[in-house]
């Protein structure tokens, strides 16, 4: 027996097909690049020992920008930090908290500061805590600075980055009662917010 395809049933496979098609497309959400680093890119032009280099990893995080639309930076961090940070920053994405950008220091010429002025979220950078001597938790990649302008460091009248405002009501603040706060607790990691000589609002650092 000579088997026939029926042109009808041909035509209407083809569109199912292509409506399946379609649909798959319009469900992969178009994600905006803010960096793309190699490992050894986003560690380098500064001097880091290597006992402190061999425990950094650079973690792909993704988030929505103040656009409302999804980005995906890097951070570089210690690989102690690593799972934390991609649990949170998966709690981040899926409540929609604002993350204005995440990409390593390295872009900024490892100016905390210039860092800090473009509210950029950082972790790993090799420094002294401001005005000692002490190597600072971020120079181990154990601690993070997230939207900097939302969330400044306030010591006395100092406020950095200079340009910021801590409101308690603009989006992507970080408040004591915040879904964030309490996920980084949880993981063992200490807020600056609480801390009692000056309230360092964008920073967490692990402790244990
Ligand atoms: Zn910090």
């Amino acid at each position: 027996m000579k088997m026939r395809i029926n042109p009808i049933i041909t035509l209407l496979f083809l569109i199912c097909c292509l409506r399946v098609n379609a649909q798959t497309l319009q469900n992969e959400e178009e994600v905006i690049l803010d960096c793309n680093y190699s490992f050894e890119e986003a560690i380098s032009g500064k001097e880091i020992p290597k006992e402190i280099t061999r425990n950094l990893v650079l973690l792909n995080v993704e988030y929505y920008s103040f656009d409302d639309k999804l980005h995906r930076g890097q951070i570089v961090l210690h690989k102690r930090a690593e799972k934390d940070i991609k649990e949170i920053f998966e709690i981040i994405k899926e409540i929609k908290f604002p993350i204005s950008k995440v990409i390593p220091v390295v872009k900024y010429h490892w100016s905390d500061e210039a860092s800090m002025n473009d509210n950029n979220t950082s972790a790993f950078n090799y420094r002294k805590v401001k005005g000692q001597k002490v190597l600072s938790f971020h120079s181990y990649g154990l601690a993070i600075d997230i939207n900097p302008i939302q969330n400044p460091h306030i010591k006395r009248n100092l406020i950095q980055p200079s340009n910021a405002k801590y409101d308690i009501k603009a989006a992507g603040t970080i408040l004591k009662n915040s879904r964030i706060v309490q996920e980084f607790k949880k993981r063992g990691w200490q807020w600056g917010g609480t801390w009692r000589s000056s309230k360092d609002y964008q920073h967490f650092e692990k402790k244990n």
